[in-house]
């Protein structure tokens, strides 16, 4: 077993840090309140060669491990959550399932772009009634000749309202239920294609959340993403890699939230000591300490069975419930060290509480991460092998 992190993995931790301590950190407190996003963080993302950091050099990429990925997302939240999710839906949920599935074709075509950051990727599954309960969803794809035409509407869809290229889960088949999904990658741009921003979130204020809608939309068959009827497998597949950057994610909160706590434990003094002091703030301070590492190694080991291209799901699950509720508990933690001054937005405490809420619900919410770990545990769920795997790292040239 081997902990430390490698030459390139500190060099790529070392530029995300400069990064959003001198262009995330001086704005992010007005964009928040604005409920403002930025897209010349994306660009400058894109120069920094961080928008397809595990992709293989040869579809564009930077070529690194799946760690690496991990280590971008991590020090993003700790700035500030709405990058790290546009990270997430770009490079997690939407580049590797090309990256996984996609045919010669439909690589140079969408993933290439997508990973030099010139275009942006989304991932559109949930819908107004089927968010948990994937197979509830009601957009329909009907295939007319080369194409299939589209219909309906997804909800929630981080970067809506940024993106160029989206992955968009349909039924085929509705009488086969989860083996009547297929995947498709629909443009920005097409006809009957529109979108609409979701404003008053809790949290992610300074991302981009919202709709699509589906109006006759002319997919052509060679956007069709796998067979027809691997949509939900190729969906869950995709969550393996959007939630270990989730919970990586996850761990830069937990570390902003530790930071910020610490700081503060020096300034502040109550009955004529620093309250870092107090063992009743010490014990919130030790657990954020204790639920970092533990995060991190869980995070680590799911990115480690990646670069072996071995199964995952379980692993990723695991560390991604584990890790989100863990900064949520730190983030209400640190409201709570912080007093009064932490319930208002001149310390950032307030933001990362409202900011670690939304991943304690996407990308499967604490129930069905806490139901699957208990499947799992008595046996009742195993994971049957894909047709077609995340490649293993080093990549092949
Ligand atoms: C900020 C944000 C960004 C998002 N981005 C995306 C995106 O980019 N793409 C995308 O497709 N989706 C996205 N989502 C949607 C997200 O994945 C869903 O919200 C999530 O899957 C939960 O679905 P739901 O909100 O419909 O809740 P529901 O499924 O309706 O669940 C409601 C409650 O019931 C509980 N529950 C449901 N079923 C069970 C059960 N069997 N046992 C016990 N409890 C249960 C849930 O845990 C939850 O507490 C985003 C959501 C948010 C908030």
């Amino acid at each position: 077993m081997d902990f430390s992190l490698s030459q390139e993995q500190l060099a790529v931790r070392d530029v995300v840090r400069k990064f959003v301590d001198e262009e995330i950190l001086p704005h992010i407190r007005e964009w928040d309140e604005k409920q403002h996003f930025e897209p010349r963080v994306l660009k400058r993302l894109a120069e920094l060669g961080l928008m397809g950091v595990c992709i293989p050099e040869k579809y564009g990429g930077a070529g690194m491990d799946y760690n690496t990925l991990a280590i971008v997302c991590e020090e993003l939240e700790r700035g500030d959550i709405a990058f790290r999710t546009a990270v997430s839906v770009h490079t997690g949920l939407n580049s590797l399932t090309l990256l996984q599935w996609g045919t010669e074709e439909q690589k140079q075509k969408y993933l290439v772009p997508q990973a030099r950051g010139e275009k942006i990727g989304a991932f559109g599954l949930t819908e107004p009634n089927a968010g948990s309960d994937v197979a509830a969803m009601r957009t329909t794809a009907v295939r007319d000749g080369d194409s299939y035409i589209l219909n309906g509407s997804k909800i929630w869809i981080s970067l809506a309202d940024v993106a160029d290229h989206f992955l968009v889960f349909a039924y085929t088949d509705r009488s086969k239920k989860h083996h009547g999904i297929t995947a498709f990658i629909v443009e920005r741009g097409w006809e009957g294609f529109s979108t609409r921003s979701i404003k008053g979130k809790l949290g992610i204020r300074a991302g981009n959340t919202g709709e699509l809608f589906f109006d006759h939309v002319r997919v052509p068959v060679e956007n069709r993403l796998g067979e027809e009827g691997e949509g939900f497998k190729i969906a869950m597949s995709a969550l393996d890699n959007g939630r270990f950057t989730v919970a990586a994610g996850a761990c830069g909160c937990i570390a902003a939230c530790l930071e910020a706590s610490v700081k503060y434990c020096h300034e502040r003094e109550t009955f004529g000591q620093p309250i870092g002091r107090h063992q009743l703030v010490q014990q919130m301070i030790a657990k954020m300490a204790a639920n970092l590492d533990i995060s991190r190694l869980l995070v680590y080991r799911a990115g480690w069975l990646k670069n072996q291209g071995l199964p995952n799901t379980r692993e990723t699950s695991l560390a991604k419930w584990v890790a989100c509720d863990a900064a949520w508990e730190a983030a209400s933690d640190a409201v709570q060290i912080h007093g009064a001054y932490g319930y208002s937005n001149e310390y950032p405490v307030e933001r990362y509480l409202r900011n670690a809420k939304a991943p304690v619900i996407y990308e499967g919410t604490r129930e069905i991460h806490t139901i699957l770990q208990a499947e799992y545990a008595l046996g009742y769920r195993r994971d049957k092998p894909l047709s077609r795997r995340l490649p293993a790292w080093p990549f092949e040239e």
